[in-house]
This record gives structure tokens, sequence and C-alpha cells, in this order.
């Protein structure tokens, strides 16, 4: 019926054209949402935006759009991209929203699972794997208004990676509607390939309907800690040497100006807990224009030894001693700690102006060298936003997944969240996209090992050297799950019109 509705829609047919104001059935008349994401860069209309209410309805979407020669079909999740990788020009958008099913199951060996709609936020998975269940998933996003799907057609990062895995690491099934119209329930043991394709897969293979996640004994308390340093030298070599080891359970980290006249990446960005101040004094003289603040956290019950621990593993740290910060919050609480910074940016409106954001993972040996060439001289004045720079390690993701990353087993994320003012109060928009490519410019000019993460390329010579070895593998994969180039137009690597070849 819904499909039927949406197959008169879209009046296939030669110089059809749809009514952007569909009404009725299970259709969703807001195309203008689903015509732009939050980056605000890139701007297309779609025909029809439909709310699947399962994998059959997906299913019936992409076998409609086969029918036509120029259809496409893009799962939007929240619309968190930032460069219209959501979009469908002219096609069938997909508001995964509506799959926002989520369930307590066992696997056969026991273990729990949250069987989860791919529009299910990560936020809402949160509170009730802990209200309900005093379980929650292990490898998280700073951010919590992300799906499931979104994320896992990227990877999902935050600080638990390095010793979790990102969470494509943390999925044991998924289901998934390929671009052949073929509902498919995959794992690690079952239809792998299309499992390891989908995961990381930016949405090329395949329309994710629902994922499979393992769930663990919510940690009561998190003790958060912040320690500062001067020199990127020492910040790194401590970093790599927490996630070396091992023992906290969440190692972030970021840059800021050495200056106090911007409270969102300046000196009081970084304090913690009610009173804490941040004692400038105590930043050593010939300080250059950045500094650095390594963010940590320990899990931990009521009544065990967490402050003892937090002592002995910073005792060797060679953070500016005075310039630690500590704060005890709940899990929840802690997982939940940029709403606030969410709620400020809403406020003052930078949360609705552009955001060419820029995320590269970038080899462990050249992170000094990005710094001393790029960050600092480039970005002296700061972002607006949060300049996160922390360590990952490899051999936490399988290679069998679909993602690009540098070579080197250490490798760091630089996520440069751009957080301005609409112009003209703030920089044109422009500004801000060429300094992005100036960045690169460097990068490359350098020699460094890097990939972009969240990558937004436009030609597919682009997309092949991002992909390098992996690319051909990449290529085969489309053309066996989407051999028409239906899904995921947004992201510029296959078109209706240059289909994959293999
Ligand atoms: C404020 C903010 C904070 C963020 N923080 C983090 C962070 O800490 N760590 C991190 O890793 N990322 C972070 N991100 C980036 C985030 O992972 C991406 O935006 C991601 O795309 C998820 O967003 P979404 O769910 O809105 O997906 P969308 O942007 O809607 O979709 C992203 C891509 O995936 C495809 N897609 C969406 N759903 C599906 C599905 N079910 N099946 C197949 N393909 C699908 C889309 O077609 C599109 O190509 C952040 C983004 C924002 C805006």
């Amino acid at each position: 019926m819904m499909i039927a509705y949406l197959d008169q829609q879209l009046r296939l047919g030669p110089g059809a054209e749809a009514d952007p104001h569909p009404a009725g059935g299970e259709l969703d008349p807001e195309l203008e949402a689903a015509s732009e994401d939050f980056g605000g860069v890139a701007r297309a209309l779609p025909a029809v935006v439909l709310r699947p209410g399962s994998a059959d309805d997906v299913a019936g979407a992409i076998r409609l759009a086969s029918r036509s020669d120029r259809l496409t079909v893009a799962a939007r999740g929240n619309g968190h991209s930032v460069a219209g990788q959501a979009l469908a020009p002219g096609g069938i958008v997909l508001d995964m929203r509506a799959m926002a099913r989520i369930e307590l199951v066992f696997s056969d060996g026991g273990q729990p699972c949250a069987d989860v709609g791919a529009g299910v936020l990560w936020g809402e998975l949160l509170e009730w794997g802990v209200r309900e269940h005093g379980m929650a998933p292990r490898s998280w996003t700073d951010y919590l208004g992300l799906t499931v799907g979104g994320t896992l057609s990227n990877a999902g990062i935050s600080g638990q990676a390095f010793r979790k895995g990102p969470q494509i690491a943390n999925v044991a099934e998924l289901e998934v509607v390929t671009g052949e119209a073929e509902r498919v329930v995959c794992s690690p043991s079952h239809r792998s390939d299309l499992f390891f394709a989908a995961l990381g897969g930016l949405g090329q293979f395949g329309i994710i309907t629902r994922a499979r996640i393992p769930l663990y004994p919510a940690p009561r308390l998190v003790r958060w800690i912040r320690v500062v340093y001067s020199r990127i030298e020492e910040y790194v070599a401590d970093a790599e040497s927490l996630v070396a080891c091992g023992e906290f359970d969440y190692v972030e980290g970021f840059a800021f100006l050495n200056r106090g006249d911007d409270p969102a990446s300046g000196w009081d960005s970084v304090p913690i807990g009610p009173g804490s101040v941040f004692e400038q004094d105590l930043i050593p003289q010939g300080s250059g224009p950045l500094l650095y603040c390594l963010e940590l956290a320990l899990n931990h019950e009521l009544n065990d030894d967490v402050d003892k621990r937090m002592e002995e593993l910073l005792r060797p740290l060679k953070y500016i001693k005075g310039l630690e910060f500590s704060l005890e919050v709940s899990y929840v609480e802690f997982l939940s700690r940029v709403n606030l910074a969410e709620s400020e940016a809403r406020a003052n409106g930078s949360w609705d102006a552009p955001h060419p954001w820029l995320n590269i993972l970038i080899s462990a040996s050249n992170i000094v060298d990005f710094d001393h060439e790029v960050l600092q001289p480039m970005l002296k004045d700061g972002i607006g936003g949060p300049m996160l720079i922390y360590p990952l390690l490899r051999s936490r993701w399988d290679p069998r997944m679909s993602v690009a990353l540098p070579d080197s087993e250490v490798f760091y994320l630089v996520a440069l969240l751009r957080f301005t003012r609409p112009y003209p109060v703030g920089p044109p928009v422009e500004d801000l996209i060429s300094q992005n490519r100036e960045i690169l410019n460097r990068c490359r000019s350098n020699g460094y090992d890097f990939k972009l993460y969240l990558p937004h390329y436009k030609t597919q010579p682009e997309w092949a050297h991002h992909f390098g070895k992996n690319w051909a593998r990449f290529v085969n994969l489309k053309a066996r799950f989407d051999s028409r180039a239906i899904l995921a137009p947004g992201q510029l690597i296959f078109s209706r019109a240059h289909p994959p070849t293999s």
C-alpha cells in the first residue's frame, strides 16, 4: 500500500515531476528537512521522504528505485553528516528514525545484546540499557544524538575505542537490505562478506535496518579527569603510554588556546567540576599558542579504591602539576557530557550555522610534525569549538571492515569541530572550507600517512586514492551488493550514470 503510494507519487516515466508535498499514507511531507544536514553546506531536495516500518518497506523502496534509471535511495539517520552524505537529490530518502525498536536478546552463548532498529539514537540506547537492565554497550561516540545505523556506516569513535575498538568492532549481527533489495541477516560467521562490508561502508552496500549490539554491566560511577600539557611531545608520549597500558577506561584529549578570551576553546574550556579554576600562572613561560588537555576516565563502583588508582596512574605523567581536574559523575552523566555544549551552541546560534568539519586519522609518527606545521601556525586562533587529538590502535579494527585507516598501529584522530556564528558575525563558510583544503594540502605535501574520517570527496579518483589498495575490493563489493549504484548517492563515490564495474 505504502509502496503503491510512493510509486504513484514518484510517477515514474519520462518527464514526470514528483509532487514535493505529498500528503497521507506514511510518507513524510518534510522534504525540506531531508534536503540538508548538520554541515549546512550541501543541499539537495529529494523527491520523497519515506518512514520505513520494516526491512520489507526498505526493500520495496529500493525495488521501486531500480525500475527507473535515475532514482536513488539514501538512508537518513539523524542527518548529522557534514557534507551531504545522507542526501538523495531527486530520489528517495528513508527516514531511519522510524525504525527505533529496542529489545533485549541473548546470543546462543548467553551474551546479552540489544537488538535495535537502525534509527535508534545512541543516547536512547544508553537510557534504555542502564535504566531497564543495568547494562550498556561498551563503545560510544562523544555525542549521543547519532543513530546506530549512521555511526555503524562510518566507525563510531570515542575515548573507549583504543581499548574496546570503535563501535563497528562491537556488533554481533546486522540485518541489511542490499541495493539488490535482498534482506540479509549477517554476522562474523554468516554472510560475513556483507557484514564487514557494511561496517564503515558509508551506506554503499546496503541499508542497515537492525543491529545486535553486545551489552555489559554498566559501571555505576566514572572518575572523569583532565590534565594539561604545554608541549605536544609530552602530551603524545603520555597519551600513547596510556593507550598501550590500557588501565584507563577512556583516553581522549584536545588542543585549546593558550589564552582566556574564548570560553569555548580557551583556558576556561578545561576545568571540570564546580568551583575548579584554571591557574594560568602555572603555564610555563614561553609556551606556544596552543596547550593540550588529556581527558581520562576510570569506571568504578561505590567504595572501591579509585582515589588510589587515580593517584598511581597519574603519578608518572608529565602534565603541568597543579593543572589537574577531576570530577565524580554517574556513567550516564559522563557519556552525556556533550549535552551541555549542545544546549549552549543552540542558544548562541552556532548549532544551526554551517559546520565544515574536518576529521583526520593520522599516523602517530606524524602527529608532532602535524602540530608544528599545521595546527600551531594555522589554527592558533582556534576554530570556535573543540580540536580533538587522541590516539587509537589499529589492532582494535578488523581489516575486513570497509573503513580506510593509516598504516601504522598507533594513529590519532584529529577532529576539527568548528562551531562559529553564522556569517557575518562569524567568518564566511568559504573561508573555513578553504582552510580545510589548505590543511589537507599541507598533510599531502609533508607526506603524512593519513586518511579522512567521515570522508567526503567529489570524484572517483579521489575515492580510489582514499581506499588505496582496498579500492578494488570496495568496487567489487559494490558491484555485488548494489550493482546499479542506487544507495547513498550523497557520498559521491558511484552514480546511477556510472555504476561500479568489477
Ligand atoms: C555534534 C556531532 C558530534 C559527533 N560526534 C562524533 C563522535 O564522537 N564520534 C564519531 O565517530 N562520530 C561523531 N560524529 C559524526 C557521526 O558519526 C556522523 O555524523 C554519522 O554520519 C552519524 O550521523 P547520523 O546518524 O545522523 O547519520 P547520517 O548523517 O544521517 O548518515 C550518515 C551516512 O550513513 C548513511 N546511513 C545512515 N543510516 C544508515 C543505515 N541505517 N544504513 C546504511 N547507511 C546509513 C547515510 O546515507 C549517510 O551516507 C558527530 C557528529 C555530530 C554532528
